[in-house]
């Protein structure tokens, strides 16, 4: 999906004069601690998921604790699927419910805010963004990949989602329903920890590469090989929330563009209107001039008979990062305790099912592929 580059300012004459900001930035603080709350709320999930798993692989010996239903958003395909046997039979999946929830409430946040999903709450991003870091770090910069290979590469995630698109949206809701009750289907978030535990060579190949390509090129993996990505960014074109630059204001001096991960030309654009925009709030970050970058609403329409707003209408509809917090907070809260409240949150499976599946995991083939 190529970058939209509508409302491209014509190129500087004159030197504006800088009027510096008043008050400093505290977007990408706020988004630390954000991503900081969710790598420790994965990590604790993941933490209780091993053990519960440990449990059943033991025979039912040992500490046992309540299966946290949270490890569903690491299943993103159940959660597609899930949503569409909600959508055609208006019934709460039984079998990982909470992938469901989970997935619509990215695709929420993604609709309202932008792709900040992938820059305020994955883990993955989070990581991602880490290892730019650090590759920055040791190499005083990361590589730029030449707009001709960019765009191409950038292509990836969107044939990869095609493909989960066309399988899930050839499968009925009566199958997706069969596919859930299987043994495959019913512990998929096992089958997912092992592939992690047990991993095979050449997996752990592609995860170093991928690891280090990550180091070298911003955010390599989010950028070119995630389906996740590419879905939340295509629903990010409805967003109302987007970046917008006043030229007035602005002098020019491209310091959002260098700042941008996405390698977006924002000095260049009005309206950032891009699948690749993640709501990261770096570029309104690295601005030095007051009231030239915002994320914010559209401006007021110009009504009839009134004087045009001021070009800095927009300005004043702008939302800083503790308004997206709060917004992503309020989504967020509000599916998981919503499922929570109504009982739809949990698998609910026995005890003695789980018992019989888990140690054998490794065992579960794909339906499909037996
Ligand atoms: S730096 Fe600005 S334009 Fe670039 S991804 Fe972040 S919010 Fe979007
Ligand atoms: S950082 Fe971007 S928006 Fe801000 S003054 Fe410089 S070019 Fe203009």
């Amino acid at each position: 999906m190529a970058t939209q580059t509508a409302e491209i300012n014509p190129s500087p004459t004159e030197k504006k004069k800088l009027i510096r900001r008043t008050a400093p930035d505290r977007s990408q603080r706020i988004r630390l601690l954000v991503q900081i709350f969710f790598v420790l709320l994965n990590a604790w999930l993941g933490v209780q998921f091993y053990l519960w798993v440990r449990y059943f692989e033991r025979g039912g010996v040992g500490l046992q604790v309540a299966r946290p239903a949270g490890v569903e958003g690491w299943l993103p395909i159940a959660g597609l699927m899930n949503s569409k046997f909600f959508l055609r039979t208006g019934h709460v999946p039984a079998i990982h419910p909470a992938a469901m929830f989970l997935f619509m409430a990215f695709l929420l946040m993604s609709l309202l805010v932008k792709k900040s999903f992938c820059s305020w709450i994955c883990p993955v991003g989070t990581v991602s963004e880490r290892l730019a870091k650090l590759g920055r770090k040791i190499f005083r910069r990361n590589l730029r990949v030449h707009r001709w290979i960019d765009i191409p590469l950038r292509g990836l995630k969107y044939l990869i989602l095609g493909f989960f698109a066309v399988m899930i949206g050839m499968m009925s809701a009566a199958t997706i329903g069969e596919f859930m009750h299987t043994p495959y289907g019913l512990i998929a978030d096992v089958k997912m920890l092992n592939f992690f535990r047990d991993m095979s060579q050449s997996a752990a190949i592609v995860i170093v590469a991928l690891f280090l390509l990550s180091i070298l090129i911003e955010n390599f993996w989010c950028r070119y090989l995630c389906p996740y990505g590419a879905l939340m960014g295509l629903a990010s074109l409805l967003s109302p929330l987007k970046i917008r630059r006043n030229p007035d204001a602005c002098i020019d001096c491209a310091k959002c563009a260098r700042a941008c991960p996405s390698n977006l030309p924002v000095d260049r654009l009005v309206t950032v209107r891009s699948v690749e925009c993640a709501a990261c709030m770096a570029c309104v970050a690295a601005c030095p001039a007051q009231d030239a970058l915002q994320l914010s609403l559209a401006p007021n329409r110009v009504k009839p008979g009134l004087p045009a707003p001021s070009p800095l209408a927009w300005y004043r509809r702008a939302v800083g990062p503790l308004a997206i917090t709060a917004i992503l907070a309020t989504i967020f809260f509000g599916f998981v305790l919503y499922a929570r409240a109504s009982g739809h949150w949990h698998t609910n499976l026995p005890n003695a099912v789980y018992q019989e599946l888990v140690p054998h995991a490794n065992e579960a083939s794909h339906p499909g592929l037996e």
